[in-house]
């Protein structure tokens, strides 16, 4: 079979000069299980990797219904608006677990994605947890390339997906809702830890009040709680993305965030720690890939799996067994 070519520099060229066809396309390599299709993502990757950077990467989580693509519609909209470029990613923790989607099925944000300004990922379809942080990351680093100055990557908040999306952008959003009591409570200290603002939404008709009663209960309890970035206050915000108003506040505080974080080196290190921590992430799935990859290897596990939960072997046997044994590759 005669492998797949294309023109690299056709590509290249297109991402830079803002064409969304080609940066679609050079995603779809990326997101690609076919080997010669990753290449070729690779290889486009690779030479623009100079051209990356240059974006304000923000994260946004918060549990279903609480106005996540409402929000992420209003706040791009404006900020194209501005005459900044937007791209908006999903990570959908979900559709690794189900092959299912709880972001994706819907039809989102279909206002922003008629945006001249805008551009519109959805989640990459099922992979393992560590395959589409890969690929997020590297559709991130391609939307860069084509120019975006802000990059939202929305997450529901399940599981680890949270963790992952803080490790791959500047600043993380959590949009929460009123409802203080039972909520608070509710609200996993751990995420709340994640934050760089605390974002209320709804704050409007007769939720204003009650929303503003919530800001000051989330500001008492941040004030208790280690900061997410160092020297950084998080603060608590109320906003109606229906309404489309505080927004200019999120933005405000993102731009303030910026300009000390940049000057006190805080973004530099965090981005240099976050690639080598992407780096190691990636060693270790590697492993696992090569080690699993032969057949033998498999069915050794599975035996042995038999095994521990019949308590034939201790867990310590098992792995040592899984290790010694000599797979033909
Ligand atoms: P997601 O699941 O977090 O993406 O939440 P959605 O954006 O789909 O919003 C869930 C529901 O809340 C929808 O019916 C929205 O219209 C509504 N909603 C979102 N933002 C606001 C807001 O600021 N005010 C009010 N009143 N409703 C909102």
């Amino acid at each position: 079979k005669k492998p797949l070519t294309i023109d690299e520099e056709a590509y290249v060229q297109g991402i830079r000069n803002g064409s969304r066809l080609h940066l679609a396309k050079a995603i779809t390599f990326i997101e690609s299980t076919v080997s010669d299709q990753q290449q070729i993502g690779q290889s486009l990757l690779k030479r623009l990797l100079p051209f990356t950077g240059n974006s304000i990467r923000i994260g946004i989580t918060g549990v279903p219904g609480a106005g996540k693509s409402t929000f992420i519609e209003a706040f791009g909209k404006m900020l194209g608006d501005e005459g900044f470029k937007v791209a908006v990613l999903a990570i959908d923790p979900s559709s690794s677990i189900t092959g299912g989607s709880i972001l994706g099925d819907k039809t989102r944000m279909e206002e922003l994605a008629r945006h001249p300004n805008a551009f519109i990922r959805p989640s990459p379809a099922a992979g393992t947890l560590g395959g589409v942080h890969k690929k997020s990351r590297e559709t991130l680093l391609l939307c860069e390339a084509g120019g975006y100055d802000v990059i939202l990557v929305e997450t529901v908040g399940v599981g680890q997906s949270e963790t992952i999306v803080r490790g791959m952008v500047d600043f993380f959003l959590l949009l929460a809702l009123t409802g203080a009591g039972d909520e608070l409570q509710g609200m996993k200290k751990g995420i709340m830890e994640l934050a760089d603002a605390l974002v209320v939404n709804k704050a409007d008709g007769t939720n204003e009040k009650l929303a503003k009663k919530t800001v000051a209960e989330y500001k008492q309890i941040l004030h208790f709680l280690a900061p997410a970035t160092p020297n950084w206050t998080t603060p608590a915000l109320a906003v109606s993305s229906l309404y489309k108003t505080g927004l200019d506040t999120v933005w405000k505080t993102v731009q303030t965030f910026q300009h000390d974080m940049q000057a006190n080196h805080v973004w530099q290190n965090r981005r240099k720690e976050q690639t080598v921590s992407w780096f190691k992430t990636m060693i270790v799935d590697r492993l696992y890939e090569d080690f699993f990859s032969s057949i033998d290897k498999k069915e050794t596990m599975a035996n042995l799996e038999q095994m521990v939960r019949q308590e034939k072997v201790t867990v310590s046997q098992a792995v040592e067994e899984l290790f010694s044994s000599n797979s033909k590759e």
